[in-house]
């Protein structure tokens, strides 16, 4: 999609820190991290968030989960981490391209909100 930073940076037209990639899913270190590891998944489609998720392309927001949780192991998160995706405005999405951060390395706190 035109104008998406995500879109170009999964087809590389944008540089990013990449730590995983096949041909549907996309890992990337945040650019501001805010955990020790801070890293981003996203499909290489343009879903606009997890508010767009449907039958239709459920597989690709698993096929992120999967990469979730291989990461979360190669980046040794063995005390546990945390996944979250922001959607919308009251959710603090600000990035219009569904993503999962995947946080961790540190306790985390202990407030969601
Ligand atoms: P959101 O606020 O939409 O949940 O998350 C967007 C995330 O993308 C933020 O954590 C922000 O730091 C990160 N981000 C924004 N622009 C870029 C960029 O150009 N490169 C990388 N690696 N991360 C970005
Ligand atoms: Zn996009």
């Amino acid at each position: 999609m035109a104008d998406c930073i995500f879109c170009k940076i999964a087809s590389g037209e944008l540089p990013s820190d990449k730590v995983y990639e096949d041909d549907e899913v996309v890992a990337f270190r945040d650019i501001a991290p805010q955990a020790p590891t801070h890293i981003l998944v996203i499909p290489r489609e343009h879903i606009e968030s997890a508010a767009k998720i449907s039958p239709d392309n459920s597989r690709l927001a698993a096929r992120c989960l999967e990469a979730v949780a291989r990461l979360a192991a190669s980046e040794g998160l063995d005390g546990g981490f945390r996944i979250v995706s922001n959607v919308g405005g009251d959710g603090g999405q600000t990035v219009g391209h569904l993503h999962f951060h995947l946080l961790g390395g540190r306790k985390l706190g202990e407030r969601l909100a």
